[in-house]
């Protein structure tokens, strides 16, 4: 089965695997580095039965930062707070 991969929007490279995936409820964030460019980004996935769990962590930084930032993003979308008064 494939892995979680994506597209370098940014030189159009293809078939980029992630270099790290954690998991974010029912789906998982994974961090990626363009071979070719350089360029870092994160995709958030719904987890798919089967297909290719990234490592959970990668000696790449820079992509393991935007990756934690982005789960942590999508955590807050998730549980929004709930004590904010009604208007
Ligand atoms: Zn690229």
């Amino acid at each position: 089965m494939p892995a979680y991969l994506d597209s370098c929007e940014r030189c159009g490279q293809y078939d980029v695997a992630p270099s790290a995936g954690i998991a974010d409820g029912d789906g998982i964030v994974c961090g990626y580095r363009c071979p070719a460019c350089r360029v870092v980004w994160t995709c958030s996935w719904m987890t798919v039965p089967g297909r290719i769990t990234p490592p959970d962590t990668t000696t790449d930084r820079h992509v393991a930062a935007l990756m934690h930032e982005q789960a942590a993003i999508n955590r807050a979308h998730k549980h929004p707070a709930r004590d904010t008064p009604a208007a």
